[in-house]
């Protein structure tokens, strides 16, 4: 920037940086979703997913390097948390994807990454204020002006920070739900031991911006003979009355080492038509990314298993 004078073009680079994270890899999978694993300046990596849609698309994006929680469904509850990701490193998993994707003269309806979906690795309200500066520098309209209306965040269940979500942000709002019972969930997702069932679906009553236009997504992976029998699906029901809200069921997609399997179709389909029997929309997620370890749940990029999935995915999916 020529045009600045000598002093204030010192003084920036003193405070500030431009650069993208490193790409380390990118893969592509058969199906069309990509993932990129991104190095930090430190070092760390994370990873991003991008899952293409006919008419749109939705980039995943991480939170932080690793997890505190330990979701046993997940793989990226086994990597230990390293830290939180800054909201440079966040925003820049959008600007890495939309490099790769060639979109930022394009008009926006062309855009092929539409939406941002706050999935990725780590909670993202266990580090609210890095992804609150970055959301807002995505939906800013001088700066990347992304609608709030195409962004969800997806939380494990941090009870005392959904409101804030809504009030500060008010974007779409995810939960990772996987049980009915509070005995279940305290396994599935152990901050249910500090934030149960009753607290969490009452943040979720009054979730500021939720409406029958705008309504909570309630996560749910199917794992076989676990969480999924009807009567569970009965439950889910009764327990999302008065809640405007939607249930994204989840085949499960498995990783090294978990002893989960994921329900089989039939089961799938008949827990979906009990929740259709009780007005609630409950669409059965297509697997996407899973011959390159890219799909939901199955995200981790620290190196002890590195050689795992880069075995698996290069069996039958292009490394770029
Ligand atoms: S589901 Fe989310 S909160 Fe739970 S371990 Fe995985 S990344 Fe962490």
């Amino acid at each position: 920037m020529t045009t600045l004078s000598k002093t204030a073009r010192a003084k920036l680079t003193e405070t500030h940086v431009i650069e993208r994270p490193e790409i380390v890899t990118q893969q592509l999978s058969q199906d069309g979703a990509r993932k990129w694993l991104l190095k930090s300046s430190d070092k760390n990596t994370v990873e991003s997913v991008f899952i293409p849609e006919e008419d749109r698309g939705a980039l995943c994006v991480s939170s932080q390097v690793g997890c505190t929680l330990t979701c046993s469904f997940c793989h990226t509850g086994t990597q230990r948390l390293i830290r939180n990701l800054t909201a440079c490193e966040i925003v820049g998993q959008l600007m890495v994807a939309r490099d790769t994707y060639g979109e930022w003269s394009s008009p926006p309806a062309n855009r092929k990454i539409s939406n941002i979906v706050m999935m990725g690795m780590g909670e993202p309200l266990f580090n609210f204020n890095e992804v609150a500066k970055a959301l807002k520098i995505i939906m800013d309209p001088e700066g990347i002006a992304l609608s709030k209306r195409r962004i969800t965040l997806s939380t494990s269940g941090v009870v005392p920070m959904i409101k804030k979500v809504g009030e500060e942000l008010g974007v779409g709002l995810a939960i990772s739900m996987h049980a009915v019972r509070d005995d279940l969930r305290n396994q599935l997702v152990p901050i249910n031991k500090k934030y149960p069932i009753d607290q969490l679906l009452d943040a979720c009553r009054t979730y500021p911006g939720a409406s029958s236009a705008r309504r909570i997504t309630f996560e749910y992976v199917m794992l076989d003979k676990v969480n999924d029998s009807p009567a569970d699906a009965w439950e889910l029901a009764r327990l999302l009355k008065g809640i405007h809200a939607k249930v994204n069921l989840i085949p499960f997609n498995r990783w090294p080492g978990t002893s989960y399997k994921t329900s089989p179709f039939p089961v799938i389909k008949r827990f979906s038509q009990i929740l259709n029997d009780n007005k609630l929309s409950a669409p059965i997620r297509v697997p996407r990314g899973r011959d390159i370890m890219a799909a939901c749940g199955q995200l981790k990029s620290a190196n002890e298993d590195r050689s795992i999935l880069s075995s698996t995915a290069s069996t039958n999916a292009a490394v770029l």
